[in-house]
């Protein structure tokens, strides 16, 4: 086996100190079992210093491991010089910021171009593709599946990145408000410069790990790879941990959790998240999003809508296909053969069947941890919630219990999603139906399963 897993968890007030015990605990896990020091270490803060030293190497004494700052986390850096992150514009920004620092490897995506090429003839009857319908069926999650990425280099990413900025200084939405706040920018860029050395891949270590014997597509096998680069999969458990820890009434700054993947030469030791699934984090961003639309509109405004449907298009694969229960309006007006791309028709076998257990009010109901989007929605809202003072009030002003209280703006943003024929068009973005019973379902599971975890923690 060459893959290991490690999760290490340390609940701490403040970052520093407190991480010595970790930190050594495992560098002598690895003393004990004979292993290597590890090649790389990656962090989300601390990557370097003014004197030279980073603290990474005082608390894992006596690596010497190459220290690698995440590029998730430099790229994040880069909005403290916006004027706010909910611009129409910030999404292009950040995508374009990651081409400034990746490229891919040309040879990978040619061999999933020719595989894809081959797929959409088979299952068009020998019609060949175009190039562009080709571009538009490869999935983001096909390109990270099959194609590696590399670091451009210091130099390149320097004289990109300041294009970048050249090109974007100026420019504002339909309202005048502009994407970079110039006063702000200036000094970020500045420090960002410095740390340009530490988001390169280091030389010499793989950076991906092939995963079992790769995947048939079309008449290819392509091989299956899985990035070890930086701390991203740790992200999602920065969000689900506070999760953990119900009716946080503190400020959330007080749990900071630190947390290091590892990547050596043949073995990885990874943090994953709760259950393991990547993407909490772009959940988490539109969640906010959603919950944070003013209360009191009737309708979403066009910047609104690009800025759900640019959230939408962050999202993990597996946030993004359909509901199987759920029926929702298709996109009817493909032209050309590739009409028909994916089936999804509300007339499955047992569909109906299935639905008919949850009607109500003539629609199926399901509880909010059906898909992540609508859990995460449900979350926020608890959150803002468990405060009697933020609910809304019935018709006689009696305060409304959470459950109801959550059912309530949940339906409201829900309604005014189904009613943006933009999103409706370009996302298949879906919000479940829930109500009162499948709410207090799940908050009543959420509930044991969070006295478990304070059970854990006080240990
Ligand atoms: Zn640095």
């Amino acid at each position: 086996m060459n893959v290991a897993q490690v999760l290490n968890c340390v609940l701490t007030t403040g970052e520093g100190a407190g991480l010595d015990d970790l930190c050594q605990g495992i560098v002598k896990r690895y003393q004990d079992a004979g292993e290597p020091e590890p090649d790389v270490i990656n962090v989300d803060r601390d990557c370097c210093s003014e004197t030279g030293a980073t603290p990474v190497h005082v608390w894992f004494r006596p690596w010497k491991s190459k220290v690698r700052l995440d590029i998730f986390h430099y790229i994040r850096r880069f909005t403290r010089g916006l004027m706010t992150e909910h611009h129409p514009l910030y999404g292009t920004f950040c995508s374009k910021l990651s081409s400034c620092i990746y490229e891919w490897d040309q040879d990978e995506i040619c061999r999933l171009k020719e595989a894809k090429r081959a797929e959409l003839k088979k299952k068009h009857a020998g019609n060949a593709p175009t190039e562009v319908k080709i571009l538009a069926n490869i999935s983001s999650s096909e390109l990270a599946n099959h194609c590696r990425r590399r670091t451009r280099g210091v130099e390149e990413t320097q004289r990109m990145i300041k294009g970048l900025l050249k090109s974007m200084w100026e420019l504002s939405n339909t309202s005048g408000l502009r994407l970079i706040n110039p006063e702000s920018m200036a000094p970020v860029w500045d420090m960002q410069q410095k740390h340009l050395p530490c988001i390169q891949d280091p030389p010499g270590v793989e950076v991906y790990t092939k995963l079992g014997s790769g995947s048939q597509k079309g008449d290819k096998v392509l091989d299956v790879l899985r990035c070890g680069r930086g701390s991203s999969s740790v992200e999602s458990f920065h969000r689900y941990q506070c999760t953990f820890i119900p009716f946080l009434t503190v400020q959330p700054e007080v749990y900071i959790l630190r947390t290091f993947p590892l990547v050596d030469r043949t073995h990885q030791l990874r943090i994953v998240d709760a259950r393991g699934f990547p993407g909490w984090d772009a959940v988490d961003n539109l969640a906010e999003y959603l919950v944070s639309l003013n209360r009191m509109i009737t309708a979403l405004s066009t910047a609104e809508t690009a800025e759900i449907v640019q959230l939408y298009s962050s999202l993990h694969a597996m946030d993004q296909p359909p509901s199987k229960y759920t029926l929702k309006s298709k996109k009817k007006n493909l032209p050309g053969p590739w009409s028909a791309s994916r089936k999804r028709s509300g007339s499955t076998p047992g569909q109906q069947a299935a639905e008919r257990l949850f009607m109500t009010h003539g629609q199926a109901t399901q509880r909010p941890d059906t898909n992540r989007v609508s859990e995460c929605v449900s979350v926020r809202l608890l959150k803002e919630y468990q405060q009697a003072r933020n609910r809304p009030k019935d018709c006689k002003g009696k305060t409304l219990p959470i459950p109801q209280s959550i059912v309530q703006m949940y339906r409201h943003i829900k309604q005014h999603l189904e009613d943006s024929r933009v999103i409706q068009n370009q996302t298949d973005l879906v919000v479940v139906t829930i109500n009162n019973t499948t709410v207090s379902s799940w908050l009543l599971e959420r509930q044991k399963r969070t006295d478990c975890s304070d059970a854990a923690l006080t240990l």
